[in-house]
């Protein structure tokens, strides 16, 4: 088979395995939960050596470990790089970074790659996000700062959101390498307006009232960052969501006049506050950020809400070991 007819095949596996789920197109993919509803063991490692990643099949018995030593959005990529030896048929393969991130030579690696990609950023999903960020899905003018964004949204690696926009032909060859070049630390700090996220590794989301009533995905400590508009002269305040101090922590609270460096008026010349949110803990919770304003005021001020569900990976305490939603499990097997 050619690289082509290789990554076609892939291609058609993920978009099989999206369509058999209920999983919102443009929303952050619950891998791990993908591999346990498989049936397959998932396991949690911080020593696998130079490994990222392994997949194992013996028989009918298949298990998936995952290196937690590196960034979740990493892990993430790696479990759906493993899903997709499993769902094309390989056999058991051991992967070093370079055969997760890099360009591929072994016809069954292009094959896992080009799976990952396309599970954890199909097509659709990128469509959805760029229309949703205002822009036209099919001639995307994008910054690196948007480029960060989807790749926040989706809970991949800004490095990984580059090489998949370039294979979708939304950015040209040019932007990729240009893009390449930034550090997504960089990219945070601007979106936070100078400050570096609590976690450097964690990733920052930006909402404004055009994600009002959303849903939208985290991991534990990602940041959102929340644009409200503030008007000085008729005095239209906000309150925060009971939440905070609670699910979520209070990481930073600013008022500025544009968009978070991006130098993009937000509401005309209204003022904008960013209150920036950590997710502190794991669950759902909803974020009412409700206008206060005076009595003599009748204007349409709504709330901003916004409905958060944050996620960890299944790893037990000790940050190794098999799933905790498998691990009752393994002890029925072991006791029967
Ligand atoms: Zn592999």
């Amino acid at each position: 088979m050619n690289r082509r007819s290789l990554e076609r095949e892939a291609v058609l596996a993920a978009e099989y395995v999206l369509a058999e789920s209920d999983i919102t197109p443009g929303d952050r993919v619950p891998v791990f939960d993908l591999i346990e509803n498989r049936g397959i063991w998932l396991s949690f490692e911080p020593e696998l050596d130079r490994l990222l990643g392994v997949y194992q099949r013996i028989g009918d018995v298949t298990g998936i470990a995952i290196n937690t030593a590196r960034p979740v959005a990493l892990q993430r990529f790696t479990a759906a790089h493993e899903l997709g030896h499993h769902e094309l048929g390989h056999g058991s393969h051991l992967d070093a970074e370079a055969t997760i991130t890099e360009s591929a030579h072994d016809p069954k690696e292009i094959q896992a790659q080009t799976f990952a990609a396309s599970l954890l950023m199909s097509e659709l999903a990128i469509e959805t996000r760029l229309e949703h960020r205002g822009h036209d899905p099919d001639r995307p003018n994008l910054s690196a700062i948007d480029v960060y964004l989807i790749a926040a949204e989706l809970g991949v690696s800004y490095q990984a959101a580059v090489t998949q926009l370039r294979v979708l032909h939304k950015i040209s060859f040019a932007q990729a390498r240009e893009f390449a070049k930034e550090s997504p630390l960089r990219l945070k700090q601007v979106l936070l307006g100078g400050r570096r996220p609590d976690n450097p590794r964690a990733s920052v989301v930006q909402l404004t009232f055009a994600d009002n009533r959303r849903e939208i995905v985290l991991d534990v400590d990602d940041e959102i960052d929340v644009a409200l508009p503030e008007m000085p002269a008729s005095g239209c305040e906000w309150t925060l969501p009971s939440a905070i101090g609670e699910s979520f922590v209070l990481t930073n609270d600013r008022s500025e006049t544009t968009d978070g460096g991006t130098g993009e008026m937000l509401f005309g010349r209204a003022r904008a506050r960013h209150v920036t949110l950590r997710a502190h803990t794991a669950g759902r919770t909803r974020l009412d950020f409700r206008p206060v304003q005076p009595a003599s005021e009748s204007q349409d001020a709504a709330p901003l809400t916004i409905y958060a569900v944050t996620r960890t990976a299944p790893v037990s305490e000790e940050g190794r070991g098999i799933s905790v939603n498998q691990h009752d499990q393994l002890l029925e097997r072991a006791s029967a």
